[in-house]
């Protein structure tokens, strides 16, 4: 995979006067490009989720930080987003905050500093965030909304290139549907994704997310209703997902088990043993 010029990983990517951009060299399926890291401010400067814990990709960080990083925030503690936090605070003595890792088998058991509450205010020096909670990818998940230049840091609440996986149970598809409409209400002027480029016009982005997502849960009420019989995830899942390359089946049926348990939650099908039906 050949990355975009301005998405190679260890080079620091001047975005404004405030924000840089470091890609982690961890492309892949579910990473894209890589993993953006971010350092915002100008004296002393604030990064935000410094990715995996890669030699060369902390020390592009230090490089481009530069002896003035204070502080370390993470969206969620997923292992493309949070490790190299330990390791930076260690090299740096900045603080680390992020919400408190759920216990999953792909969550970095990060002890940070401070222990984010929803929609907190951070004030990191010269520059102060909103925590906003954005539940859905992982029951964690805060995005950062920088209120200098109205950018929001959307980790892996929002990816630019690709749709974001959502895993049941930590993963929630009615939290990440409310969790998308909060940003309607917030004054947001560009996203900062944790994978691929800025996006301008956010509400648009957003509402388009919102009516993909159902869509989708509209392909899956109606292959649950044509099944004829109570049906399991590997019988629905060709029927839900025939637009959707096979290669990506294997992602697909965890988004499609997080629309199942939305609609389960909803009143609108019934499960047993593993098998869904309309109620
Ligand atoms: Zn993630």
């Amino acid at each position: 995979m050949t990355a975009p010029s301005d998405l190679r990983p260890g080079i620091a990517q001047r975005l404004d006067g405030e924000v840089a951009r470091i890609v982690a060299p961890n492309a892949g399926m579910m990473t894209g490009a890589g993993t953006n890291t971010y350092l915002v401010g100008t004296r002393e400067l604030v990064v935000i989720d410094p990715g995996p814990d890669d030699e060369s990709h902390v020390q592009a960080i230090l490089s481009a930080g530069a002896g003035r990083i204070r502080w370390i925030l993470c969206t969620h503690t997923h292992f493309d987003h949070a490790p190299a936090a330990a390791r930076l605070k260690v090299l740096t003595g900045a603080q680390t905050a992020a919400m408190s890792a759920p216990l999953t088998d792909h969550d970095f058991r990060l002890d940070a500093d401070r222990n984010l509450a929803p929609d907190e205010l951070l004030q990191c020096d010269g520059a102060s965030f909103r925590a906003v909670h954005t539940p859905g990818h992982a029951s964690n998940h805060v995005c950062f909304l920088l209120s200098s230049n109205g950018m929001l840091f959307t980790g892996d609440h929002i990816m630019q290139g690709s749709t974001v996986v959502i895993w049941p149970p930590d993963g929630n598809m009615r939290a990440y549907l409310e969790s998308l409409r909060r940003l309607l209400e917030l004054d947001i002027r560009v996203l900062a994704p944790g994978h691929g480029y800025l996006m301008e016009s956010p509400h648009a982005e957003v509402e388009r997310l919102v009516q993909h997502r159902l869509r989708r849960e509209d392909k899956v009420r109606q292959a649950v209703l044509q099944a004829g019989e109570p049906a399991t995830i590997e019988i629905l899942l060709p029927r839900a997902y025939d637009d959707v390359p096979k290669v990506l089946h294997e992602m697909a049926a965890l988004s499609l088990r997080a629309h199942l348990e939305k609609l389960v939650e909803d009143g609108e099908i019934h499960c047993s043993h593993g098998r869904y039906c309309p109620r």
